[in-house]
């Protein structure tokens, strides 16, 4: 795509950075199959290639972003299904990352919308205020029926806005997990050492996801660090164009990382909720021009994985006995789209004994990314519904998934539509098979690769 950027723009790194990306796109239009707001609205303005031309024309003109602009960016769901698809590797994330951010500073949203998106911003990084927050919205859930009636899938008011947070609220909340500082020796001879993210509405929302992770971890000889003062990895304020708040986070965790790695030893930092492992893996680019966290930045990054990735490289004793129980595998868009990471749980998966199902339509977003469920909850709804169907059609018995977000946005959550198939994180099958406890939303009846398990 030919731009027209100044000589004076061009001396802006952002601006150096969106020229290079505007250039690999070739209009081709291959990416707008894949994209989930293509699929359901049909509108080129709602595609990549679209918005690739809408941010295109605001940069190059250096104009304040519109109304309808704003509208089209706002619907994307970042879920990156473009960049899987586009054959010219197109970096749309960080395109679009640099036009939210523009909108965030040069466009005056309506002050209903501005205390909504601050008022997200501010609790949902904080676990504290998030446990309070859910507490009050399931107290507040009952009187959800009085606000008024839904104004229209694509054109979400305040109060759609307030209804979905509401329904997104848990019936209860387990007991918070272990706290930050606390350190999990490895069983028998010790063969590594990690950290492994704490993470912020996961540690809330499900404590037991991380303490599968340590479980299983720690059998195999690896000792866990949950590193203290570490905060939210910045990706919740990052999507929504937050950039000063997810910049101060990445570099408080960057410190407080490299500390602990400088000092004890780290060979990786884990992550279980993918939609933060990708922000993390972009650490490295998001600080580039920063000179004082641009090196300590890219090792980071480099020190990040998913924890399936690291389980892969591990002497891991798989059970003999097969389960006759079905996984559907649901692949976040952070893991397939993000970070690359299809066929390994999958294939971990196979390996401990489940008979493992692909999703039809996989690639296509849940339509809960990050903030999106909230913001635009008549698009999520209707990509729910979809994902549901499709995820019905392999009629399984479990539904699998490595991120907090996609869970809570398919899982069963009362007062919502969500699917009455248990939805449970893949690294507790994967602990469960090797010898770990059942997952609590599993049932006595279901019988494990590990016949006569827990
Ligand atoms: S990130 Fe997802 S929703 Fe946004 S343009 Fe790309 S495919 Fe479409
Ligand atoms: S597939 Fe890639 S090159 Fe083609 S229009 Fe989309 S972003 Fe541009």
């Amino acid at each position: 795509m030919k731009t027209e950027f100044s000589l004076a723009q061009l001396a802006d790194p952002d601006i150096r950075e969106a020229d290079k990306i505007l250039r690999a796109c070739v209009h081709c239009g291959f990416c707008t199959a894949t994209c989930p707001t293509y699929v359901l609205l049909g509108d080129e303005l709602d595609s990549p290639r679209g918005r690739i031309y809408l941010i295109k024309d605001m940069l190059e003109n250096d104009r304040k972003p519109t109304q309808e602009v704003v509208k089209h960016i706002d619907r994307c769901l970042s879920c990156l299904a473009c960049m899987t698809t586009c054959p010219s590797g197109v970096n749309y994330m960080h395109l679009v990352d640099q036009a939210r951010v523009k909108v965030e500073e040069d466009y005056a949203r309506p002050l209903p919308e501005r205390f909504l998106r601050g008022v997200l911003a501010f609790v949902l990084p904080r676990p504290g205020l998030f446990r309070i927050s859910m507490i009050a919205a399931r107290i507040a859930r009952p009187f959800a029926a009085l606000l008024p009636a839904p104004s229209g899938a694509t054109a979400p008011s305040f109060f759609d806005r307030l209804r979905a947070m509401l329904a997104l609220a848990p019936g209860h909340l387990p007991a918070p997990g272990p706290s930050g500082g606390t350190i999990f020796p490895a069983e028998g001879k010790k063969r590594g050492r990690v950290a492994l993210l704490q993470g912020c509405a996961q540690q809330v929302l499900s404590p037991g996801i991380n303490q599968a992770a340590i479980r299983m971890l720690t059998r195999h000889g690896i000792e866990v660090v949950l590193v203290a003062d570490e905060q939210c990895c910045g990706s919740l304020t990052h999507h929504m164009g937050h950039d000063t708040d997810a910049l101060k986070r990445a570099r408080a965790n960057i410190e407080v990382w490299t500390k602990e790695s400088d000092s004890n030893g780290l060979d990786a930092i884990l992550v279980t909720t993918s939609g933060c492992g990708t922000t993390i893996k972009d650490y490295g680019y998001m600080l580039r021009e920063d000179g004082a966290y641009a090196a300590k930045a890219a090792r980071i990054s480099a020190l990040a994985k998913d924890v399936t990735e690291y389980l892969a490289g591990l002497d891991i004793a798989w059970p003999q006995s097969k389960s006759a129980l079905v996984v559907a595998y649901h692949s976040a868009c952070s893991l397939q789209h993000g970070q690359k990471i299809t066929q390994l749980p999958k294939e971990l998966l196979s390996k401990s004994g489940f008979v493992v199902k692909d999703v039809p339509e996989s690639h296509l977003c849940c339509g809960s990314a990050g903030t999106y469920n909230i913001l635009q909850p008549g698009i999520a709804k209707r990509l729910r519904e979809r994902k549901i169907a499709n995820i019905a059609s392999t009629k399984p018995d479990i539904i699998s998934a490595g991120n907090i977000g996609c869970m809570v946005q398919i899982g069963s959550v009362e007062s919502t539509d969500g699917t009455s198939v248990p939805v449970v994180h893949t690294i507790e099958l994967l602990d469960w098979a090797t010898g770990g406890p059942r997952p609590d939303l599993l049932t006595t009846s279901m019988k494990g690769p590990r016949v006569g398990s827990a």
